[in-house]
């Protein structure tokens, strides 16, 4: 005789290890990996402070994003404490974990004893819809979704850089995206701005890229800066970014840059490209090198020409400011290894990419500094650094 559901489950019960609720709260924090197994729409609507959101129906596939370390002590919980038994069975038997427990009486029994609730805010059923291959990720899911959408990124101009990074950034659901720059679309930025097109020509780039961003996705805020960064103002404009895109194409502004987010310890995301080349790091503040204890001076005219006309193959900036995309998404989610004391150069013509790596420099002037010791009357005043580079050419 096949034996009932409900014996099926006690037998499972009897093999495995339940814990009270009371128990779990003291191991809040204590080194245990609270997993909750509910569907999505149970888990949105209030779990455990500090657990980890891992469906039953996709136990075998992410658990180990949760919990890689299969000797780590893990409670599941579910709402009653009949899945989470079974998905315990499941781990301890079939994917060899050594240390798995079941909550007893679920979400339900700890709501029921006052405990803490953490409430996720909603994300609309359309949002649920546009991230979804976002959420199938156990790197991402609903906290990492919300990571992105509480972003905020300051993308340093919105040109061949700029314009692929910010058309993905934006799709990814990146919430905040300031764009400054102060040029307007010309005919030759389209064979590789395309985040601009050919009615915008003679439309303020930052206006044109805005259009595109709220027609691919209306939940990203776009902040309009339509200006040159420069000394006078860019004390004003990076606060309150998590991560600056750096699609700058000039020395002067490279090293502003440098100074003033060292300084307002906001990581940078750069990337150079000329001709067929591209390079690209992380300068993170204080965590890796700057981009001074990378070039102490600007390199020769003839290896870094700025501004003015040279030519690039247009798929080279795209290229380049989507690797530039990639990183930024890295650093608001915390996961892989950002490029942080590495510069990465890509050729395009070998198709080859090499990697250096870049230290800190302790003799740096600018990150070799305690930020609490720089006052704020020296915030935003640099050196001429047009002369600077004009002096190295
Ligand atoms: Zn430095």
């Amino acid at each position: 005789m096949t034996p009932s559901g409900a014996e099926v489950l006690r037998q499972i019960k009897s093999r495995i290890d339940e814990v009270d609720p009371g128990v779990v709260r003291e191991q809040l924090g204590n080194g245990a990996v609270v997993v909750d197994v509910r569907e999505t729409d149970e888990w949105v609507n209030g779990h455990i402070p500090g657990a980890k959101h891992v469906p039953k129906s996709h136990l075998e596939s992410r658990i180990e994003g949760a919990a890689p370390d299969r000797s780590q002590h893990v409670v599941l919980y579910c709402a009653s404490g009949n899945r989470s038994a079974w998905a315990a069975r499941t781990m301890i038997e079939d994917l060899g974990y050594e240390q798995v427990e079941s909550m007893t009486g679920g979400f339900t029994l700890w709501k029921d004893r006052g405990y803490d609730v953490e409430i996720p805010r909603a994300m609309s059923a359309e949002q649920r819809e546009r991230y979804s291959r976002h959420l199938l990720l156990p790197e991402v899911g609903i906290e990492g979704q919300q990571k992105l959408l509480d972003a905020k990124v300051l993308l340093l101009g919105a040109g061949g850089l700029g314009s692929p990074a910010a058309l993905y950034l934006a799709a990814a659901g990146v919430g905040t995206l300031g764009i400054v720059d102060d040029d307007d679309v010309d005919l030759s930025n389209l064979q590789r701005q395309v985040i601009h097109s050919s009615d915008r020509i003679g439309v303020a780039k930052v206006d044109s890229a805005e259009e595109t961003i709220k027609a691919l996705n209306p939940d990203v805020n776009v902040v309009k800066h339509k200006l040159r960064i420069g000394p006078d103002n860019i004390m004003d404009v990076l606060p309150g970014y998590d991560i600056v895109l750096d699609g700058l194409d000039n020395f002067p502004t490279r090293y502003l840059l440098n100074d003033a987010s060292v300084r307002l310890q906001i990581p940078v995301v750069s990337a150079a490209i000329l001709g067929f080349d591209g390079q690209l790091s992380v300068f993170k503040p204080y965590d890796g090198p700057c981009y001074r204890c990378l070039f102490p001076v600007p390199p020769p005219a003839e290896l870094a020409p700025s501004c003015g006309a040279n030519g690039v193959l247009g798929v080279l900036p795209g290229t380049m400011g989507l690797l530039q995309a990639t990183e930024v998404i890295k650093l608001i989610l915390g996961i892989g290894d950002p490029l942080i004391g590495r510069l990465l150069m890509y050729d395009a013509l070998a198709a080859t990419v090499t990697e250096v790596k870049v230290r800190r420099d302790p003799e740096c002037p600018i990150c070799s500094r305690d930020p609490s010791e720089i006052s704020d009357r020296e915030m935003g005043v640099f050196p001429d650094y047009e002369a600077f580079c004009a002096g190295a050419h």
